[in-house]
C-alpha cells in the first residue's frame, strides 16, 4: 500500500485535489505535481475546474461509443470526479453511458473493455457462487442489478456483453439516485447465449455453448438468489433487467415473495409511462378510463405498462380490475390478442384475450380498435408506419403515441415522423433520446419515457425505508409523483408532457416508500436528500477507508 496505489485507487483518488496533510500521510509526495488544493470550497471548485476540463476532452470524440470507452476510464481512474461530470452534463452523457450508446458497447463489449467490471456468474461458478460474492471488494451492498443477457434493449441475445447494461442503470442508480457507488453491485448471470454470431466468434468472452433452460437454469438462479440473501440480508434490492420475457415473470413472481425484488423492464417502465400517460391527458382532456390503449408489443414492457394502468383506472373508478382491462388492447407478432386464441398464449397474455374477431395487424387493429393512445413496446423498429401514424391523427385531435422500443435503431417511429404525419399534433415521447424537431416553424421537444426516470429514485426510496417487498402501491406513488412533476413543468410552459428531468428531485417521490419506515422521519423530502451521495471530494485526514494506504500498518 502506497500513494502510488491510492492514485490508482478509483474509489479514493483525488487526483491534484490531495492537499498538503494527505500528500504526507499517504506518501503522495513527488507523485503529483505541487499545485496543492485547500480542503473546503476549492476541492468542490477544482472539482468543476476539472470537470470542465474532462468534459473539453470528452467532448473531442465524434464517435459515441468512444465518448463512452472514455467515460468508463474515467470511472477506472476517479469515480467521484466520474459521477460529478455525469450529473453536471447529464442530459449531454446520459445517452452515452445509457441508452442508446450503451447498445453499441454491449454490442462490442468484449473488444472494448479494459479492465472488466461487476461480477459475472457463469455455469462454471455453479456450487460456489456464494465464494464468487466473497470475492466482491465491497461487503455492503445495496442494490444489485443483473441481467441474464437474452434480450438486451430491442438488441436481442448478447449474452455476457450484457454486462453493459447492469453497469450503466448503476450508473445512473449513484447519479440520480444518489446511491453511494460502493453498494452496488452489477451481475452478469453466463447460461450461454443463443446467439450465432457469438458463439462463432472466437473473441466471444462468456460460455460459447447455447443457453441452459429449465431445471438448470431456475438452480443457477436459485443459487444466486439464495447466496445474494444470505451474503447482503434481506434488505439488499435486486432488480432484474434485459431477462427475456419467458423467463422475467416467472423469476419475479417466483422471488417476489421472498426478496426484495423489482424488473426493471415490468415494473418500472410501467411507472413511468402510467405517469407519461397520465401527464399526456392534461394536454389532451379526460381521465384514464374515458381513454382507449393500444399497444404493439405485449411483452414485459407492454403487459406491465398495460396492468398498471389497469390497475390505476380501477383505483380511479372503483371499476373491477377485469373491466378496467377490456380499455387496453395488445398486438405482438402474430396479431391482436384475442380470445379465440387463447389456448395458445402465453400466460402474461391471457389477461389481455378480449372478444374481438381477429386481426392481423396494426393498421387494422388502430382502425378497429380506434384508441386514442397508441404504445410501442415490441423491440421493432419503424413499425409506426406513416400509414399508422396518419390513422392516428384521423381518429384523434391529439393522438397520444409513445415509441418506447431502444435503441434509436429499434424506435417505433422516430420523433420527426411522429410530428410530420400528424401535422405537429402528437402527443410524443420516446424510449431512447430524440434531438428537437422544427415543424412549420414550431420547435418539438421529445419527452424521453424511460424506466431512468423510476427506478433510482424507486431504489433510493426502497433502501432507505429498510422495504424487505416491493408492493404495486409503490409504483403507483412513484408514477403518480413523476405525474405531478412532469404536469408542474407543463405549466411552466414546455408543449410537451417531458418526462425527462434529471434533477435530484427523486427524492420527492421515493420519500412515499419512506413513509413506511418507523419511526417516519419528520421531512421526507429532507431525510432523503441527506441521505443521498454526494461526489464531491471528501477530507481525508484521518480517514480510516484509506488506513492500509498510509503505511503504517507495515511499521
Ligand atoms: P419482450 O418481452 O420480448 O416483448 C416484445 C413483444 O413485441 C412481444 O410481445 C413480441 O411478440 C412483440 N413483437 C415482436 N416483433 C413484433 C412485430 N414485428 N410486430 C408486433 N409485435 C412484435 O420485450 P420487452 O421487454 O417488452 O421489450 C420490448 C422493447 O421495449 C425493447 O426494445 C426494449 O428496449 C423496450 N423497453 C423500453 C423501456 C423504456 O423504459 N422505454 C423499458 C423496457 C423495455 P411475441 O410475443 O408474439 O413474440
Ligand atoms: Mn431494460
Amino acid at each position: 500500500a502506497s500513494g502510488y496505489s491510492l492514485l490508482r485507487d478509483p474509489h479514493h483518488n483525488k487526483g491534484l485535489a490531495f492537499n498538503e496533510k494527505e500528500r504526507d500521510a499517504y506518501y503522495l509526495r513527488g507523485l503529483l505535481p505541487p499545485t496543492v488544493i485547500s480542503q473546503d470550497l476549492q476541492v468542490i471548485y477544482l472539482a468543476f475546474h476539472q470537470v470542465k476540463k474532462m468534459m473539453h476532452s470528452i467532448r473531442q470524440y465524434q464517435v459515441p461509443l468512444q465518448k463512452y470507452m472514455a467515460m468508463m476510464d474515467l470511472q477506472e481512474l476517479n469515480e467521484r470526479l466520474f459521477y460529478k461530470l455525469l450529473i453536471n452534463n447529464v442530459e449531454e452523457l446520459l445517452p452515452v453511458v445509457y441508452t442508446p450508446t450503451v447498445g453499441k458497447a454491449c454490442q462490442k463489449y468484449g473488444s472494448i473493455f479494459r479492465r472488466p467490471q461487476g461480477l459475472f456468474i457463469s455455469l462454471k461458478e455453479k456450487g460456489k457462487i456464494r465464494e464468487v460474492l466473497r470475492n466482491w471488494p465491497q461487503r455492503n451492498i445495496q442494490i444489485i442489478v443483473v441481467t441474464d443477457g437474452e434480450r438486451i434493449l430491442g438488441l436481442g441475445d448478447l449474452g455476457c456483453q450484457g454486462m453493459g447494461i447492469p453497469i450503466g442503470k448503476l450508473s445512473l442508480y449513484t447519479a440520480l439516485g444518489g446511491v453511494r457507488p460502493s453498494t452496488c453491485l452489477p451481475v452478469t448471470i453466463d447460461v450461454g447465449t443463443n446467439n450465432e454470431k457469438l458463439l462463432n466468434d472466437e473473441f466471444y468472452i462468456g460460455l460459447r455453448q447455447r443457453r441452459a433452460t429449465g431445471q438448470e437454469y431456475a438452480e443457477l438462479m436459485h443459487e444466486f438468489m439464495t447466496a445474494v440473501k444470505q451474503t447482503y440480508g434481506e434488505k439488499v434490492l435486486i432488480q432484474f433487467e434485459d431477462f427475456a420475457n419467458h423467463n422475467a415473470f416467472d423469476l419475479l413472481a417466483k422471488y417476489s415473495t421472498t426478496h426484495l425484488v423489482f424488473n426493471d423492464d415490468i415494473q418500472g417502465t410501467a411507472s413511468v409511462v402510467l405517469a407519461g400517460a397520465v401527464a399526456a391527458l392534461k394536454v389532451v382532456g379526460g381521465t384514464l378510463a374515458d381513454h382507449r390503449f393500444l399497444f404493439l408489443g405485449a411483452g414485459e414492457a407492454g403487459t406491465g405498462i398495460a396492468e398498471l394502468i389497469a390497475l390505476e383506472i380501477s383505483k380511479q373508478t372503483n371499476m373491477p380490475l377485469k373491466e378496467a382491462r377490456k380499455k387496453i388492447s395488445l398486438v405482438d407478432s402474430k396479431g391482436l390478442i384475442v380470445k379465440s386464441r387463447m389456448d395458445t398464449l402465453q400466460h402474461f397474455k391471457k389477461p389481455w384475450a378480449h372478444d374481438h374477431e381477429p386481426v392481423k395487424n396494426l393498421i387494422d387493429g388502430v382502425n378497429g380498435i380506434k384508441p386514442t393512445v397508441l404504445i410501442g413496446t415490441s423491440g421493432v423498429g419503424r413499425t409506426f408506419t406513416k400509414e399508422v401514424i396518419e390513422a392516428m391523427a384521423a381518429l384523434n385531435e391529439k393522438p397520444i403515441i409513445f415509441s418506447l422500443s431502444n435503441p434509436t435503431s429499434q424506435s417505433e417511429c422516430t420523433a420527426e415522423e411522429a410530428y410530420t404525419w400528424s401535422q405537429g399534433r402528437a402527443i410524443f415521447a420516446s424510449g431512447s433520446p430524440f434531438d428537437p424537431v422544427e415543424y412549420n416553424g414550431r420547435v418539438f421537444v421529445t419527452g424521453q419515457a424511460n424506466n431512468a426516470n423510476i427506478f433510482p429514485g424507486l431504489g433510493l426510496g426502497l433502501i432507505m425505508s429498510g422495504a424487505i417487498r416491493v408492493h404495486d402501491d409503490m409504483l403507483l406513488a412513484a408514477s403518480e409523483a413523476l405525474a405531478a412533476q412532469v404536469t408542474r413543468e407543463l405549466r411552466q410552459g414546455t408543449d410537451l408532457p417531458t418526462i425527462q428531468k434529471y434533477k435530484k428531485d427523486f427524492s420527492s417521490y421515493c420519500s412515499r416508500c419512506l413513509g413506511t419506515r418507523q419511526p417516519r422521519p419528520h421531512n421526507l423530502v429532507k431525510y432523503a436528500e441527506n441521505c443521498m451521495y454526494d461526489p464531491a471530494y471528501q477530507s481525508y485526514s484521518p480517514h480510516p477507508d484509506l488506513s492500509h494506504y498510509n503505511g503504517l500498518m507495515f511499521d
